[in-house]
C-alpha cells in the first residue's frame, strides 16, 4: 500500500480524502506536474516548480507552500514507497467551497495531493519499437500553456488513436501540429534540422522540450522553433515526441505512412541517450 500526501498530512492511499466540493474535482479549477524518478532521485525537479509556480500565478491560485517543503515533500514520498524508477504526480487545486462559478475567497485553502506510481521508464519498449501516431483535430481551449487537469479531450484524443491501432495522437490546429496528446512533438527534415512548435498558447511548454532542445544545440544539432504542417512530418526523415516520463520517444509512422526507415531514427536514439545521461547526473 503506498503512502500518499494530502494536505499536510502523510497518509496511506486508502484513508487519502478530499471533499466533493473541491473545485479540482467540480470545474477541473487545478493545476498538476508530473517529475519524474531515477535512481531514487528527481529529474529536473526546479523545473517543475518554475512551472507549477507560472500555471499558478496564469490562475491567480495562491499555494501557502514553499518550493523547499515541495521539494522536502517529494523526497519524503520516494524514501517510504522506495521508489527508484517512476514518477510523482502532484495536483494543486483553488480548494474546496460552495458551487459557485465565481472563485472563493482568497483565504480558502488550496487543495495539495501527491502521489507516486512506479513505471519503468528506462527500458521503454515503446522507445524501443517507435511509436505509431494517429492526428487528431486540436480541440482543446485556448489556454494549453497551462497545465491543467482538464484532460478530457487528450484522452479522447489518444483513444480514438488506440482503436485505429495506433500509439498515440498528434494534434492538428488550423492545418498546423501543436503537439502530442501528452508530449511536445518533432520532425528532423533530410538536412538534419529538428522542428518542433515555436512556444505559446497553444501548447505546453515542456519541461523535456527545453532540456532536450539545450542538447541538441550542445550537440550542434540545427533547431528551427516553429509550425509544421502533417505533409512536412510525414516527408520527415524521423520524428519523434518529448515528455518527462516519456523522456525521447521516436514516432516511426504518421496516419499510415512510415516515417524515415521505419525504425527509430540516428537523431531520436541520440537524444534519448544523451537527455538521460544529462539528467541522471543533475538530478536532485
Ligand atoms: N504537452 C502536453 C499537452 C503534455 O500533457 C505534456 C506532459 N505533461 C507535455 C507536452 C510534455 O511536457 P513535459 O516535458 O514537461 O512533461
Amino acid at each position: 500500500m503506498r503512502t500518499v500526501y494530502v494536505n499536510g498530512e502523510f497518509v496511506a492511499e486508502d484513508e487519502a480524502k478530499v471533499s466533493i466540493f473541491d473545485r479540482g474535482f467540480l470545474f477541473a479549477d487545478s493545476v498538476y506536474e508530473v517529475t519524474s524518478v531515477l535512481d531514487g532521485k528527481l529529474i529536473d525537479f526546479a523545473g517543475h516548480c518554475r512551472r507549477l509556480r507560472r500555471s499558478l500565478r496564469e490562475l491567480q491560485m495562491t499555494l501557502r507552500v514553499s518550493d523547499e517543503e515541495l521539494l522536502d515533500i517529494h523526497r519524503h514520498l520516494v524514501e517510504k514507497n522506495e521508489i527508484e524508477e517512476g514518477l510523482i504526480y502532484m495536483q494543486v487545486t483553488r480548494g474546496a467551497a460552495d458551487r459557485d462559478f465565481a472563485f472563493p475567497p482568497e483565504d480558502t485553502p488550496a487543495t495539495l495531493v501527491l502521489f507516486t506510481q512506479i513505471k519503468g521508464l528506462l527500458d521503454s519498449p515503446l522507445a524501443a519499437r517507435g511509436q505509431k501516431i494517429f492526428t487528431v483535430e486540436d480541440q482543446r481551449w485556448g489556454r494549453c500553456d497551462i497545465k491543467t487537469v482538464q484532460l478530457l479531450f487528450p484522452s479522447l484524443a489518444k483513444m480514438e488513436s488506440k482503436s485505429k491501432g495506433g500509439d498515440d495522437a498528434w494534434l492538428v490546429r488550423d492545418g498546423l501540429v501543436t503537439e502530442g496528446s501528452s508530449n511536445n512533438a518533432y520532425i528532423v527534415l533530410d538536412n538534419g534540422t529538428i522542428v518542433t512548435r515555436d512556444l505559446s498558447n497553444l501548447i505546453l511548454h515542456g519541461i523535456t522540450r527545453r532540456a532536450v532542445l539545450e542538447c541538441a544545440r550542445h550537440l550542434q544539432m540545427k533547431v528551427e522553433e516553429r509550425p509544421f504542417t502533417i505533409e512536412e512530418a510525414k516527408d520527415a526523415v524521423e520524428a519523434f515526441s518529448t515528455s518527462a516520463s516519456g523522456f525521447v520517444c521516436p514516432v516511426i509512422e504518421i496516419d499510415g505512412t512510415t516515417i524515415g526507415s521505419g525504425e527509430p531514427g540516428p537523431v531520436a536514439s541520440k537524444l534519448r541517450e544523451v537527455y538521460i545521461t544529462e539528467m541522471r547526473k543533475a538530478a536532485i
